[in-house]
């Protein structure tokens, strides 16, 4: 029997993002009230400068870029305190955005520009230079190239060079429209290969919206709350969780465009700071480093972690240290916009992530697809409104994991108690999270075997209890000829390294005679893993 969430139903809002945004706000949040603050410069935005901004861009992008309908901006930027301003505009155009991670290099990049077909990129100071290189390469002209900042760098103009006095009209979505259309796309690899495009729509985003609320309402007091904005606003869970839902419900957000932990703990203190979502990594610092007790966190009431795991022994030293703060974790997928599992704050468990949101309906299954007992360990089904339209330009890869129900096969493994609190407790799929970012094994693999001391192998993740996350190991067959050596190592080290972002790097390597396969020639990942747990209880 499919297994129903036991939160509260939600309605699904029927109007494209914007609208939502702006329109269908949960509280009556005065129009001078500031939404957002650069930490740093202490810069500022109302809601009504944001939302006017938004309407003056899209605005721009029609009038003087011939930006359409379904056209696609993409996003190569830290954290900014304006970061809505173009990536909200694009939607309210009509488009959607494409968000990418500011340290790409420039072949990831292209990468990106070439899946999405984007038409606009903005970029930023520091990394303006890969930005004009993948443009090059993609054919992307110049006059499509703006920047964030006031400043012409290197020819390429502020994106406020478009921003003029015409305010445009929001693409009004029918219900059956905001269903269809898609807002954002961003990357992840899914259940296998390569990084892929998820598309998102307008109405998964909203729902998933409600859904999140739904788990959070009784907490949420926007006229004392105020919001870090530290997780990237690239990956699905800092765009929806933390910068939609802080407009819509009128939180001031605080951005910073990347995690330090000093600058962190200032900025909890100075600006009373009261909820952030953080990743398991940030949480170990907050429950060890000798730092935290020289500041007074105390208005913190909240941290929601997801995006990987968070044990309950971390969550527990967490919440013990921090005294005031509840820490509890959510969990989520690109693909399902991204909040899946939440509990209410005043009902989190520790090591679990929760109860299924509002409206998604579950199934556990075992190995061959058959549902398992409630409360029997199997892989996690989802279905509900804010499952992703699918992957761009991939319906091969999207039938692989939507099935003719409608279910989403999420590759996660959990268990549930009778109370419907969930565990997440293995991955089936190839995945490999470091710090919560995405690194496709497939991708690393297929740069692998360009080395010409390579023969064969594969990559996993093996968990890291020091920094609280997994890393991505090699299995390495070595061409013959070549002797398993430090020296080796390093080769196919930098081999990588060379090629991909710093967060995908390899952190080791291990020479094997073979990789274990199936009979069909699919790597055995599982026989690697526990070969990777018998050496961890060996040391
Ligand atoms: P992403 O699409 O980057 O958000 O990655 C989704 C994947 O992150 C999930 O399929 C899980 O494998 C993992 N994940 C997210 N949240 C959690 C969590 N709370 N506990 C364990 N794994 C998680």
């Amino acid at each position: 029997m499919p297994i129903n969430s036991r939160l509260p139903p939600i309605k699904v809002p029927k109007t494209g993002l914007v609208q939502y945004l702006f329109e269908g706000r949960k509280f009556n949040t005065p129009q001078n009230k500031i939404l957002s603050i650069d930490v740093a410069t202490k810069k500022t935005l109302t809601l009504h400068q944001i939302k006017r901004d938004v309407l003056r861009f899209a605005a721009g992008l029609q009038d003087d870029c011939d930006f359409k309908k379904d056209d696609v901006i993409l996003i190569y930027a830290p954290n900014q305190y304006d970061y809505a301003i173009p990536l909200l505009g694009a939607i309210a155009a009509g488009g959607a955005a494409s968000p990418a991670n500011p340290n790409y290099n420039t072949g990831e990049l292209v990468y990106q520009l070439e899946m999405t077909k984007a038409k606009i990129l903005v970029a930023h100071s520091e990394n303006i230079k890969t930005a004009l290189e993948a443009a090059k390469v993609v054919g992307l002209p110049a006059n499509r190239i703006f920047v964030f900042g006031d400043d012409t760098i290197n020819g390429v103009l502020p994106y406020s060079a478009l921003l003029g006095d015409r305010l445009a009209i929001p693409v009004d979505y029918t219900e059956k429209e905001a269903a269809e259309s898609v807002a954002i796309l961003c990357f992840s690899s899914g259940t296998s290969g390569k990084s892929k495009g998820v598309m998102t729509t307008h109405t998964n985003i909203t729902s998933n919206m409600e859904q999140y609320y739904a788990s959070e309402r009784e907490e949420i007091n926007p006229s004392i709350d105020r919001a870090l904005g530290i997780l990237p606003f690239f990956h699905i869970f800092g765009l929806t969780v933390v910068l939609f839902s802080c407009f819509s419900l009128g939180i001031p957000l605080f951005v910073m465009p990347r995690f330090d932990l000093i600058a962190f703990c200032e900025t909890v203190q100075n600006e009373n700071i009261t909820m952030a979502c953080l990743v398991p990594p940030i949480i170990l610092l907050l429950a060890k480093h000798q730092i935290i007790d020289q500041y007074d966190l105390s208005t913190l009431r909240l941290i929601i972690s997801g995006a990987a795991p968070l044990s309950a022994e971390l969550s527990q030293a967490a919440t013990a240290r921090l005294k005031t703060t509840v820490v509890k974790q959510g969990y989520g997928l690109t693909e399902t916009s991204p909040v899946s599992i939440l509990e209410r704050t005043s009902k989190a468990i520790a090591g679990s992530t929760g109860k299924i949101v509002s409206n998604m309906v579950a199934k556990i299954v075992d190995e061959d697809g058959k549902e398992v007992g409630p409360t029997e360990r199997g892989e996690l089904w989802l279905k509900g409104p804010n499952v992703m339209k699918g992957y761009l330009n991939n319906p091969e890869a999207t039938a692989d994991c939507i099935d003719s129900e409608g279910y989403f096969h999420t590759g996660d493994v959990v268990e549930m108690d009778s109370e419907g609190n969930v565990y997440i407790v293995d991955r089936i799929k190839e995945l490999i999270k470091y710090k919560g970012f995405q690194v496709p094994p497939a991708e690393l693999e297929a740069y692998l075997l360009t080395s010409p001391i390579v023969m064969d192998c594969a990559v996993i993740g093996v968990y890291d209890d020091e920094q609280a996350t997994e890393i991505p190991r090699a299995y390495v067959v070595l061409k013959e000829g070549t002797a398993p050596s430090v020296e080796t190592e390093n080769i196919i080290m930098k081999h990588v390294a060379d090629k991909v972002v710093a967060y995908k790097q390899l952190r080791s390597i291990v020479f094997i005679a073979e990789i274990p396969k199936s009979a069909s020639g699919k790597i055995l990942r599982r026989v690697l893993r526990d070969l990777a747990n018998e050496e961890k209880k060996t040391f």
